[in-house]
C-alpha cells in the first residue's frame, strides 16, 4: 500500500483518503475514521525509523491508568500531572471562546484526549493502531459509533507544543461536534485562529511575518477547491488562517458572512463556496486581505507554563 503522504506533506488525512486506506487494508468501506492533525511545522519531530507499516496487531495500549476531567474532555494519562496548571483552565474556556466567537450553539460532546508521556510511546501506538498515518505531533480522530454520533479522540504526547496542539485539535473536535461538515481550508483556518492563547486574539505572529515578507497571492477560490490533503501545505495553512482572521477581525460585514456560512454548515454539509458571499460584503476580497495583513498588530507574548509529568 503506497500512501501519497510524505512525513511533512500534509497534516490532515480527510475521510476520503483514510477511507480508501482502510478500505484497502481491511476491506471495510463503512469505517468513517477521520484523523486531523496539527499542521506541519518546521520543528515537527523527525519521522520514525524506516520500519514499514505492517499488519502487526496493536502491541501497546493507550494511556488510561489515570484521568483528568475537564468541562468537555477527559484526559487519559499514565503519570501524575498538576491539575492546577493554568493550561487546564485555558482549555476549559476554549468552547466558550470558539462558540461565542463563531455564534455556534454549545456542544454536549465529550472529547477523549489520550496523552502519552513520551513521543516514542505515542508514535509506537499510532503506528500500531493507525497504520500508515504520517507522523504528526497530534491527531484528532472522529470515529463513528452506533447511534450516529462520532467518538471524538485526540492523541498526542507531552511535548513543548502541548498547549498549542491541544487547542488546535480540540477546536477541530468542537467544530465537528456541532457542524455537519467543515471544508478543509476553513477547518484548518479556524483551528489556526484558536490554537494560540486567548490574549493572542487569533494572531499568529509567524504566519503574519511570513505573509508580510511575501510573496503572497491570496486566492480563496483556489483554496476552497482543495479537497485532497496532499494539496494542503504550509502556505495553504497560512492563507487559511489569514482569511479567517480577515473575516473575524475586519468588521461586521465579513464576520456575518462567516457566521452565516457556519450556520449553513450545521445542517448542510455542502453549502457551496464562501467567496461569492464574501465578495458581496467585501469588494475585492484579495486586496482587502492584503490590506488587512498590513494593519494587524501582534499582541505582546506572555510566557506559557509547561505541563510536566510529575515523577
Ligand atoms: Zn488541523
Amino acid at each position: 500500500m503506497c500512501m501519497p503522504f510524505s512525513p511533512r506533506s500534509s497534516p490532515v488525512v480527510r475521510f476520503a483518503a483514510l477511507a480508501a486506506l482502510f478500505s484497502a487494508l481491511t476491506g471495510c468501506d463503512a469505517l468513517r475514521t477521520n484523523p486531523m492533525a496539527a499542521p506541519p511545522r518546521s520543528e515537527e519531530p523527525p519521522p520514525p525509523s524506516s520500519a514499514p507499516a505492517t499488519s502487526t496487531p496493536v502491541s501497546t495500549a493507550p494511556p488510561g491508568k489515570k484521568h483528568t476531567r475537564g468541562s468537555y474532555y477527559v484526559l487519559y494519562h499514565d503519570f501524575e500531572i498538576d491539575k492546577t496548571d493554568p493550561l487546564f483552565a485555558e482549555l476549559d474556556a476554549l468552547p466558550e471562546q470558539v462558540f461565542s466567537e463563531l455564534k455556534l450553539p454549545p456542544s454536549n460532546s465529550i472529547v477523549q484526549v489520550f496523552l502519552f508521556d513520551t513521543q516514542e510511546r505515542y508514535e509506537r501506538y499510532m503506528r500500531a493502531k493507525y497504520r500508515n498515518l504520517p507522523p504528526r505531533r497530534a491527531y484528532f480522530i472522529a470515529e463513528p459509533r452506533t447511534g450516529g454520533t462520532d467518538e471524538l479522540k485526540i492523541f498526542t504526547w507531552l511535548g513543548d507544543h502541548l498547549s498549542t496542539d491541544l487547542r488546535h485539535e480540540l477546536t477541530h473536535a468542537l467544530l465537528r461536534s456541532v457542524l455537519k461538515e467543515v471544508p478543509l481550508w476553513l477547518d484548518e483556518g479556524l483551528a489556526g485562529f484558536f490554537e494560540l492563547p486567548p490574549h493572542q486574539d487569533g494572531v499568529n505572529p509567524q504566519h503574519l511575518d511570513t505573509l508580510r515578507r511575501g510573496p503572497f497571492q491570496p486566492d480563496l477560490a483556489r483554496l476552497e477547491k482543495l479537497k485532497d490533503v496532499v494539496e494542503m501545505q504550509k502556505p495553504e495553512y497560512r492563507e487559511a488562517w489569514a482569511w479567517v482572521h480577515l473575516m473575524l477581525r475586519t468588521g461586521p460585514g465579513a464576520k456575518k458572512v462567516l457566521h452565516d456560512y457556519l450556520q449553513a454548515l450545521r445542517t448542510d454539509p455542502n453549502p457551496g463556496p464562501l467567496l461569492p458571499k464574501l465578495s458581496e460584503a467585501v469588494p475585492e476580497p484579495e486586496q482587502a486581505l492584503a490590506d488587512h495583513l498590513t494593519t494587524v498588530e501582534v499582541p505582546k507574548s506572555r510566557p506559557r507554563s509547561r505541563v510536566n509529568a510529575q515523577k
